[in-house]
């Protein structure tokens, strides 16, 4: 018997790639449902803390810059269509022994693609970025294309766009998921012709086969409030390593609001398991201690310590590349490591492309959701950047 068709497509989670997918998929002119379980914006998931990294010389690989060039375009697309400012250029510092990958990454990308950079010896580190405290092992790699997204406020804007072009939405949590369609917990059975699911820290419920390659852990940001010098104009977006295995990681924002962010993206003893229905531990002294410590021996111009803290989920794959693609017939947008968000507008549009045509022109051998099959499943840490 045939069943009714509710939509050509469901969208599960509506955060930042599932928002970005809803308005790709809607511009099109398909029929598309997102189903979201909080309010579009909120502060439970991994898309929210006023701020993220964006930049364009990836140390993660350079086979991420065409899809950073097409995320830079669609995020000015989605400001004009909304007529929100969702992203600020700043510039961005990567800092580092020169031969960690904070440094020798972004060269090898920047290199390959054409892009313009710079490369500063601890000396001109001091003149130019006073703010950092170096010794003279680090080195400095300067990209002009690099800025601070706004989360919320993006997330929000793609939600809007999509609606204006005809997305449905709906506040419901969903129970389960398969290729004709979702279950609500209320019972209500949705059905559609392709279904995405970008529940990120939810994605192992949702999904249990890919359960096994994704680690849900807590991370925690703290704001330090900042005199004058630290503001866009004068302090870039930072990433710095402490160490050339990149075991020691960190980043910041410039001063928004009277304080700098900071938070630390890789380090000892900080991927504490999370489980997304219980929520995120909240902050505690140990969390600001951490924070206070890195802040007091490389931003001594800083507050030492933080005036707020805030928590947050990571979804980490093991080789920390993103799962987008095609699992039990449906397409997957997860695992996005703490280095998605600014990819979100180019996530969504080859969600779009794969939900509507079964293909994407992007390359996306890196991120297909079955190819650990074999790999080791121990995290790998050094070549990784972060953010
Ligand atoms: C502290 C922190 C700092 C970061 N910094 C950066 C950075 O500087 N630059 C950068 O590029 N990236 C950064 N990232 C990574 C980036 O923010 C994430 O990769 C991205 O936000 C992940 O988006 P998502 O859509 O996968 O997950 P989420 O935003 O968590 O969205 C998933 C959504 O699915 C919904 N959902 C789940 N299950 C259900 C269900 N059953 N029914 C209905 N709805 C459901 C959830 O409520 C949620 O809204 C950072 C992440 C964190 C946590």
């Amino acid at each position: 018997m045939l069943k009714s068709i509710d939509a050509d497509v469901i969208v599960v989670g509506l955060g930042a790639m599932g928002s970005q997918a809803l308005w790709r998929l809607a511009k099109r002119g398909i029929r598309v449902i997102g189903v979201e379980q909080f309010a579009v914006g909120h502060a439970r998931g991994a898309s929210h803390g006023e701020s993220r990294i964006i930049r364009t010389a990836y140390a993660e690989g350079a086979a991420y810059v065409p899809l950073l060039l097409e995320s830079w375009r669609l995020w000015a697309e989605l400001e004009r269509v909304t007529g929100e400012r969702l992203l600020d250029r700043t510039g961005g510092l990567m800092l580092g022994p020169p031969s960690s990958p904070a440094i020798t990454g972004p060269i090898a990308s920047a290199e390959q693609h054409g892009l313009k950079y710079e490369l500063l010896t601890a000396d001109e580190l001091r003149k130019l970025y006073p703010q950092h405290a170096v010794t003279d092992d680090i080195a400095g790699f300067y990209e002009y294309d690099a800025g601070v997204v706004y989360p919320e406020a993006a997330v929000q804007a793609a939600v809007r766009a999509a609606q204006v072009r005809g997305a449905r939405v709906l506040r419901a949590e969903v129970s389960q998921v398969d290729a004709t369609g979702v279950v609500l917990t209320d019972g209500t059975v949705l059905r559609a012709r392709h279904v995405i699911v970008a529940g990120g820290g939810w994605l192992p419920k949702l999904l249990p086969g890919l359960a096994a390659r994704l680690e849900v852990v807590r991370r925690v940001v703290g704001w330090f409030p900042a005199p004058a010098g630290f503001g866009p104009g004068q302090f870039p977006i930072f990433i710095r390593m402490g160490d050339e295995a990149g075991e020691r990681n960190w980043y910041g924002f410039p001063a928004i609001g009277g304080a700098v962010k900071i938070g630390l993206h890789v380090w000892p003893g900080i991927d504490e398991p999370v489980d997304p229905a219980a929520g995120v531990r909240p902050a505690d002294a140990r969390d600001a201690q951490m924070l206070s410590a890195v802040v007091a021996g490389t931003l001594p111009g800083l507050a030492p310590e933080p005036s707020r803290l805030l928590t947050c989920m990571y979804s980490l794959t093991p080789d920390r590349h993103f799962l987008v693609g095609p699992h039990e017939g449906m397409t997957v947008l997860g695992g996005f490591s703490g280095h998605g968000f600014k990819l979100a507008p180019v996530i969504g549009e080859i969600a779009a492309a794969l939900a509507a045509d079964g293909h994407s022109d992007f390359a996306l051998d890196l991120f297909a959701p079955g190819r650990f099959t074999t790999l080791p499943l121990r995290p790998r840490r050094s070549d990784e950047l972060g953010r």
